[in-house]
């Protein structure tokens, strides 16, 4: 496909596998045309942007948006023809990214960042104040920077450069990631940030001068000197992944508060008015279904549409009278808004026709597969369908990972798409297998 496109963007996988990045300015080449990329700074959009957003889609792509797992958006089957009518249109929007270098956004947050009663500081606030940090060195382009301030959505499915914890609601820790991942103390949060640049410009020199790509490429050592030169590794270092303490484990109930934010649904906010979650269905939508949620904003009065990290869209500040409207509307778009869909329980990549190296169409044999199965809760996907052994949805192991291998699948429980596989089926066989499993057994009990 590379000897369509201009010198500039021609791209093709083997540099994407040394670690670019697809913008706008510099699209991907995909098979589907060209993927042009979007960052709406802290994942936000205005309804306006979203509408000329959906306009460009439609006009200068094949009418296909990706939401990514970053939160970001992917325009699809752009054009050698029809880019320069893209960047021209997106640019007075200030979403373009001429001029930036990667990674065009550094961080990623909750959507409900700032809204979420069980936030214990606002993570838009320091969002914003380390995406200018990140901005003023030079960086991989995937370096990754996790908020995470508490609450309701955990960002535990992402493989971030950096994790800044909030531990209090004036504390917060770092960890940089490795095997193991190492974290200096929890420490006042403007003691962390006012050392962070110094972090940052270090990491910079050394992932420059040893070639390393993500920080968990670097040694243990090296990463506990980078620490404690920041500042950072004097008040003790502990060498345990770090999760967040959940909400009831902080002594809330349970039962009043889930341990995961649901990808559909609806949320109370700590204002006292809702959100509204609405998933396209394997985080892609149309071009007509963007414009009709950027519509709706508009009517509810929102100045604002999220983008969230798990591959859906939030609706925030709606009083409960908004809500069946609004979830009617959402609903004919074709949006999941139901946290036990089935098709919640499936992650799946762009496959044919989108993925010149797709063995078969995914989101077709997603949508045939969840018919099948039973629903169930959603708060994370069981199912890794991968249109190839390059596994792009997930590397990582899942209950049930089914990769296409020509005329076959390749299937393999409890693992992701580069462990070994247990048996080799055609696709209606794993479908009449997973569809006959007696409830309450696991999926590997279908194998
Ligand atoms: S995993 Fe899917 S999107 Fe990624 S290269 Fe393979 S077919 Fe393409």
């Amino acid at each position: 496909m590379s000897h369509l496109l201009p010198p500039h963007f021609a791209l093709s996988f083997d540099t994407m596998a040394r670690g670019w990045c697809p913008g706008l300015t510099r699209p991907m080449a995909s098979g589907d045309g060209l993927l042009a990329r979007i960052h709406p700074p802290l994942g936000t959009l205005t309804p306006q942007q979203a509408l000329v957003l959906s306009e460009a889609a439609h006009q200068e792509g094949n009418g296909l948006i990706d939401i990514t797992s970053h939160g970001n958006l992917q325009i699809r089957g752009v054009r050698a023809a029809t880019h320069a009518a893209l960047l021209a249109r997106l640019a007075p929007l200030g979403l373009d990214d001429a001029g930036l270098r990667a990674p065009y956004r550094a961080t990623v947050l909750s959507p409900l960042a700032g809204l979420d009663e069980a936030e214990l500081m606002n993570g838009r606030i320091l969002a914003e104040q380390v995406e200018t940090m990140a901005r003023a060195v030079l960086l991989p382009p995937k370096f990754l920077i996790t908020i995470e301030t508490g609450g309701l959505f955990a960002l535990d499915h992402l493989r971030p450069d950096l994790r800044l914890m909030a531990t209090a609601p004036d504390r917060a820790q770092l960890v940089l990631a490795g095997a193991p991942p190492l974290a200096c103390a929890p420490m006042k949060a403007e003691q962390l940030l006012s050392a962070l640049p110094h972090l940052l410009h270090m990491l910079s020199a050394l992932l420059e001068e040893t070639g390393a790509r993500r920080v968990r490429r670097l040694t243990g050592n090296a990463r506990r000197a980078v620490l404690v030169q920041a500042g950072l590794g004097t008040a003790g270092l502990e060498t345990a992944p770090l999760r967040h303490t959940p909400a009831s484990e902080r002594g809330e109930s349970p039962a009043a508060r889930p341990r995961r934010a649901p990808r559909a649904g609806i949320i109370v906010l700590k204002n006292g008015r809702c959100a509204l979650l609405a998933a396209p269905p394997f985080g892609q939508m149309s071009a007509r279904a963007l414009e009709g949620v950027a519509r709706l904003a508009e009517d509810l009065g929102l100045d604002e549409i999220r983008l969230s990290p798990l591959r859906g869209l939030v609706l925030a500040g709606l009083g409960v009278q908004q809500l069946p409207r609004a979830q009617a509307r959402l609903a004919a778009l074709g949006l999941i808004l139901r946290a036990d869909d089935s098709r919640l329980r499936i992650l799946t990549c762009a496959g044919a026709p989108a993925c010149a190296r797709a063995h078969c169409n995914s989101h077709a044999l997603a949508s045939q597969l969840a018919a099948h199965l039973p629903s169930g809760p959603s708060d994370d996907a069981e199912i890794h369908l991968s249109a190839c052994l390059k596994g792009c949805a997930r590397r990582e192991a899942l209950a049930l990972t089914l990769v296409a291998m020509g005329e076959d699948f390749a299937v393999i429980p409890d693992g992701g798409p580069l462990d070994a596989p247990l048996m080799r089926l055609p696709f209606a066989q794993i479908v009449h297998r997973l569809s006959t499993l007696p409830a309450g057994h696991t999926l590997r009990a279908a194998f």
